[in-house]
């Protein structure tokens, strides 16, 4: 059994709190590991020592920290299988999914290596006769990231790729439910050079991700997670002080107009609602079917559905791994009830055919004729389950996604440029797709959804989290005039 746990210091520091969480593969359903969870006590003990990890960096070169940044990167390149492999291990995605994310997460170093570019300042010479004034941006201190299950190598990547390229030491809280990568990160900061204390993690859940809200000597939290939890970081975060980015869950609809290309969008529905078994933020979860478009559409996409391999992500042929737990699985599972259905036609029903073994399966399940009001549309299901609700118009269908408490990701399927452009005037959501089922930003703008999605005014990685990572100082000096200076230094005088 893998132990999983803390990194304090330049170490692997084994918890004292007494308490584990277990840590399973779910593709046999067998446990394989057990993290630490961090009490209060501990997670002070792991911030001092990032305090001690600031105070050195801060006074770090940026010609040092960007070849810290390169070496990092390049170790991320030579480990990208090695990281791939630990996510499948403990989250379950087939391996190229978890290979994807990883070459997703790679892209934020590469961003945060430009940080010498991305911290200019600006200057404004004479403002008034004699008279500079100029900004500068500077490190926050002590930042913390707490992240979800679903991405356990990705989004860490998001933020601390540019928290610590700003000079910030970064403290990691990763999901207790897949821990692993973690580790690994740090091993390969230390390699490339961080020095100790300035990447720090603690494994652990509420209890520790909660001390952290309150410590005073975090600065920033960034959070990525479901809804209820986003809410709770930003509101005791913010109450004690600190700045609070916190990404919530989502809801994302796919708009499909009459005059779509009918295989483009069936094929996106698939990979897009089945893909990680739907345990992703941007999955599509509602296809919105607008128009007659509706019969053709689901014939598509369930005649797609058998092809689907689901399997452990070990295996090369599967397409689809299993859920993250069996709670999870069997949460997901019961949105195929009655109850929960309200009226919606099950048309596929993903528990049957599901392989059989210990492990956490659910195959794709497809449901038509689903509306609001009822638990299988309201709820972020996160799981593979794909809804498809109809409506007559392209203004239904708007309002739909307008009236959706969330507003992560959204996509519309059309050959009509002009609606595609109305759509994305229209539309509530913060990452927009075109022809485009998950449009996940590259790393160079910022992620981030509107509304239930995200809470503080900050997106994630890219400029936004550059913004995030840094304060701005404006700085206006003034110069004794070189004429009047006691000692001749050859100025004209009273220029
Ligand atoms: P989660 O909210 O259960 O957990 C996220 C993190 O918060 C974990 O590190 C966990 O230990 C901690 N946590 C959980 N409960 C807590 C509590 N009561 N108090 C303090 N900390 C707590 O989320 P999850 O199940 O790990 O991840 C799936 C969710 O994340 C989905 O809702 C998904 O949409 C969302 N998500 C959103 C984005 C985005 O960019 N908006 C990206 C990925 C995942």
């Amino acid at each position: 059994m893998n132990r999983i746990s803390h990194w304090i210091d330049g170490r692997i520091v084994a918890g004292t709190s007494g308490q584990q969480w277990p840590v399973y593969n779910p593709a046999t359903g067998e446990q394989t590991g057990a993290a630490d969870l961090a009490s209060a006590s501990e997670v002070d003990a792991a911030v001092e020592t990032a305090a001690g990890g600031f105070r050195a960096w801060r006074g770090s070169s940026l010609a040092q920290r960007t070849s810290v940044l390169f070496a990092f990167r390049d170790l991320l390149d030579e480990h990208r299988n090695d990281i791939a492999a630990m996510v499948t291990a403990e989250h379950g995605k087939v391996l190229s999914d978890a290979l994807g994310e990883v070459a997703r997460g790679i892209e934020n170093v590469e961003f945060a290596c430009g940080v010498p570019h991305l911290l200019k300042g600006g200057f404004s010479e004479q403002p008034s006769r004699g008279v500079d004034v100029y900004s500068i941006r500077q490190p926050l201190g002590v930042v913390a990231g707490i992240t979800p299950f679903n991405f356990p190598a990705m989004v860490p990547m998001w933020m601390f790729a540019n928290a610590i390229a700003c000079g910030n030491a970064f403290v990691l809280k990763p999901s207790e439910k897949d821990p692993s990568p973690s580790l690994l990160f740090a091993e390969l900061w230390q390699k490339a050079g961080l020095p100790n204390g300035v990447f720090t993690v603690i494994q652990g859940a509420r209890d520790a991700v909660n001390r952290l809200l309150e410590h005073p000597d975090i600065a920033a939290i960034s959070f990525v997670g479901s809804t209820p939890v986003a809410r709770h970081i930003y509101e005791t975060g913010t109450r004690n002080g600190k700045r609070v980015q916190a990404l919530g869950g989502a809801k994302n609809h796919m708009v499909v107009l009459p005059d779509a290309d009918l295989d483009m969008a069936a094929d996106a529905a698939v990979s897009a609602g089945y893909g990680s078994a739907g345990e992703r933020c941007m999955a599509i979860s509602a296809v919105v079917a607008v128009g007659g478009i509706g019969d053709r559409l689901v014939d598509a996409i369930a005649e797609r559905i058998p092809r689907v391999k689901v399997g452990p992500g070990t295996d090369p042929a599967s397409e689809m791994g299993p859920l993250v737990t069996r709670e999870h699985r069997d949460k997901v599972a019961s949105y195929l009830e009655t109850a929960a259905l309200g009226g919606s036609e099950v048309v596929v029903d993903g528990r049957q055919g599901a392989p059989d073994g210990g492990g956490f399966f659910l195959g794709p399940s497809l449901v038509d004729r689903v509306r609001p009001g009822t638990k299988v549309y309201d709820d972020e299901i996160f799981g593979p389950v794909l809804s498809v609700v109809r409506v007559d118009t392209y203004d239904e269908a708007v309002r739909l996604v307008n009236d959706n408490p969330y507003g992560n990701g959204v996509a519309i399927f059309t050959r009509d440029g002009g609606a595609a452009r109305q759509f994305q005037f229209d539309v509530q959501v913060g990452m927009v797709g075109v022809n485009v089922p998950i449009p996940v930003p590259v790393a160079y703008y910022s992620f981030g959804g509107w509304k239930a999605s995200l809470f503080g005014d900050t997106h994630m990685y890219g400029p936004d989290g550059i913004h995030f990572y840094t304060r701005t100082k404006v700085v206006t000096s003034r110069w004794p005039d070189p004429s009047t200076s006691t000692v001749d230094l050859g100025f004209p005088r009273n220029v």
